[in-house]
C-alpha cells in the first residue's frame, strides 16, 4: 500500500503569511526565515505585529478565508486521493490553514497549533515535534506503507529522502539544484506522472 505526503504551502495553497500580508497591507508580517532565520524570532514578531493590529485568531481566520488554493490544486488533491491514501505534512498551523483545508475538502494534515488566550488573541505557538515531516514518514514506514512525498522547499528535502520516492514541485532553482536526485516538476499534470512513475502499482492518468 502506498501513502502519498504532501507539502501544503506552496504546493496546495500560497504562502499563508507572505498572502496574509498583502491582503492586509502589513508589509512587516512579509518577513519569512529567509530574513529572520531564527523560527521563534520571528514567529514572536509576526505575533506580536497580529498584536499591534489588534487582530484576533477569528479576524485573521477571515482574511485567510478569502484566499484561494492555488489554481488545479482541488483537482489535483481529488485526482491524488482516488489513487493513493494523502496526507498533508506542513510546518503551518492548524488555526490558520482550516479556511484552505476547507476548500480542499480536509484531506489529512499534519501540522502544529497556535495557542489562543480567552480573548481569542494568538499569544503563543506549539510544534507538533522535530522534523515533523521526515518523522511523520518514519512512522508511517514503520507500519510498512510506501512513501511518495511531493514539496516545493528545504522544510520538505529531509522528508522527500526518507519516503521511497520524492519528488521536488514548484521548487525555486536553488533547491532544485542542490538536490538532483529527485525529479523536480512546475505543474500538476507533470506531477501526476511523477507520482504515477513512483508507484509501484500500474495507474492510469
Ligand atoms: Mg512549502
Amino acid at each position: 500500500m502506498e501513502i502519498a505526503c504532501l507539502d501544503l504551502e506552496g504546493v496546495l495553497v500560497p504562502e499563508i503569511w507572505i498572502a496574509f500580508a498583502e491582503k492586509t497591507g502589513i508589509e512587516e508580517l512579509k518577513a519569512t526565515t529567509r530574513d529572520i532565520p531564527d523560527y521563534d524570532v520571528l514567529m514572536k514578531q509576526r505575533l506580536s505585529i497580529l498584536h499591534k493590529h489588534g487582530l484576533k485568531l477569528a479576524d485573521i481566520q477571515e482574511v485567510i478565508a478569502t484566499l484561494k488554493p492555488l489554481d488545479g490544486a482541488v483537482e489535483f488533491v481529488n485526482w491524488l486521493r482516488e489513487r493513493f491514501q494523502v496526507v498533508i505534512l506542513s510546518d503551518t498551523f492548524y488555526e490558520f490553514s482550516q479556511p484552505l483545508m476547507r476548500q480542499l475538502g480536509f484531506p489529512t494534515l499534519l501540522c502544529h497549533r497556535l495557542i489562543t488566550d480567552e480573548n481569542d488573541r494568538v499569544v503563543d505557538y506549539q510544534l507538533r515535534q522535530k522534523d515533523p515531516k521526515r518523522q511523520s514518514v518514519v512512522a508511517l514506514k514503520s507500519i510498512y506503507y510506501r512513501i511518495i512525498a511531493a514539496g516545493d522547499s528545504y522544510n520538505d528535502t529531509t522528508m522527500l529522502s526518507e519516503a521511497h520516492a520524492g519528488i521536488l514541485f514548484h521548487a525555486p532553482d536553488n533547491v532544485i539544484e542542490e538536490f538532483p536526485q529527485f525529479p523536480a516538476v512546475h505543474t500538476f499534470e507533470e506531477l501526476k506522472k511523477e507520482f504515477i512513475k513512483a508507484s509501484n502499482r500500474e495507474l492510469a492518468l
